[in-house]
């Protein structure tokens, strides 16, 4: 899985081409990687996994209460990037928390109102708040696996697939690479370190293949991304429309501003009528329908994410917003149909049945190799004209490369 490899990246830079002709676009998950890893991970949807944010309002049980006293601190300092990340680190740690964890530029004062979602690693056995995940039933089924270790970088994860292909003793493997999304949101869509980056990973993945072909007789390769990436367009200024209300955060509402939306919980009466109205003026966004958030399996009874979302037209982002002060050169996080959205699907392993469009379906071609691997035919053969090809007879047979 890379980070942001979308459907328009790779026909752009026809990325890996030669190595995995067979491609597709693939609808993503509404939200950021919070939403989409687990999602794939696991085949289901945020409304069914619970993963969707990493922050979520809840005073009652938020567990930084600590935090509160960090608002001393002069802005000057408690706004600098390596500041916050170093605190990030101290905080994961003093919290015992094992997922991603990240401060950003939240004020100090409101962290107490939300909770962190992402207490576990969805890459480790157990991450997933509902359900389980591909790593579990690895682990129930006794496969041999590589999954990359999220406390390792992707060249630390690539050096550690090629060492474990090389001793021949996985089945299957999980790799996921999170650097070309950095890279993205750092240079955007037009620098040239985008198709340098691209070219690295082509060759880390003829790499894999070269290893694969020396210690199994097969190996199906799915190579594929959570999301696209859009070029900075435009910044909205939603703090400060917000601060000219009569209605304050903290004592009427609560608020995220996350890079693409505007998150909102509302303390009292009043204060939703006078935030939707004010946002109604707010030009390069909109407020998003139920039935939209509904059919993209992102409504939650609870409304533990969100009472009301302000969402940016693609392109656009809240300057300063909660994540940071200064507007990133690349985003994603927008209208999951929006042009650069979409998700990518690349193989070596032409019969990839035609109900694979959504991201969570992804799950469901690991779940087949894992069939294959305990003698099961394809589950997902319905789909799939002529699609079970003769079982490899070597025990050693990788089945998928992610
Ligand atoms: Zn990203």
């Amino acid at each position: 899985m890379i980070d942001a490899c979308g459907w328009e990246i790779i026909n752009r830079h026809r990325f890996a081409q030669d190595l995995l002709p067979d491609r597709r676009k693939i609808n993503t998950v509404f939200g950021y990687t919070s939403a989409c890893l687990p999602s794939v991970l696991s085949g289901s949807w945020p409304d069914e996994n619970l993963h969707w944010s990493y922050f979520f309002h809840s005073p009652e049980t938020s567990p930084i209460e600590s935090f509160r006293h960090l608002d001393y601190f002069p802005k000057c300092i408690a706004e600098r990037r390596r500041v916050r990340r170093w605190l990030s680190r101290f905080f994961k740690w003093k919290l015992g928390f094992e997922g991603y964890f990240d401060l950003f530029n939240v004020p100090f004062n409101d962290l107490p109102e939300f909770d962190f979602n992402e207490r576990k690693s969805p890459l480790k056995p157990g991450g997933i708040n509902c359900g389980l995940s591909i790593v579990d039933h690895l682990e129930e089924l006794n496969i041999p696996h590589h999954v990359s270790d999220p406390d390792k970088s992707e060249n630390e994860d690539h050096r550690d697939l090629l060492q474990a292909i090389d001793s021949g003793n996985i089945d299957f493997a999980f790799s996921y690479w999170p650097c070309l999304d950095g890279l993205l949101h750092r240079v955007g869509n037009d620098s040239p370190l985008i198709p340098q980056k691209l070219a690295e990973y082509e060759s880390w993945l003829k790499q894999i293949q070269v290893a694969t072909q020396k210690n199994y007789e097969g190996v199906h390769f799915y190579v594929f991304s959570d999301h696209g990436m859009a070029d900075f367009r435009n910044p909205i200024d939603i703090k400060r429309t917000l601060a000219n209300l009569p209605v304050k955060s903290g004592k009427d509402y609560s608020v995220m501003l996350d890079s693409t939306m505007a998150r909102f919980w509302f303390l009292n009466q009043g204060s939703r009528q006078c935030i939707e109205e004010s946002l109604l003026q707010v030009k390069g966004g909109r407020i998003v329908s139920e039935t939209e958030l509904k059919s993209w399996h992102t409504w939650f009874n609870d409304h533990r994410f969100w009472e009301l979302i302000y969402l940016m037209d693609e392109g656009n982002q809240i300057v300063p917003s909660h994540m940071g002060l200064k507007p990133m050169a690349g985003m994603h996080g927008y209208d999951p149909f929006a042009p650069h959205s979409f998700a990518s699907l690349m193989t070596n392993h032409s019969v990839v049945p035609d109900s694979i469009v959504d991201l969570p379906e992804i799950f469901n071609l690991m779940m087949d190799e894992l069939a294959w691997n305990q003698g099961v035919p394809y589950l997902l053969k319905e789909d799939t004209v002529n699609a079970i090809e003769s079982p490899l007879t070597s025990a050693h047979s990788a089945r998928a490369v992610a």
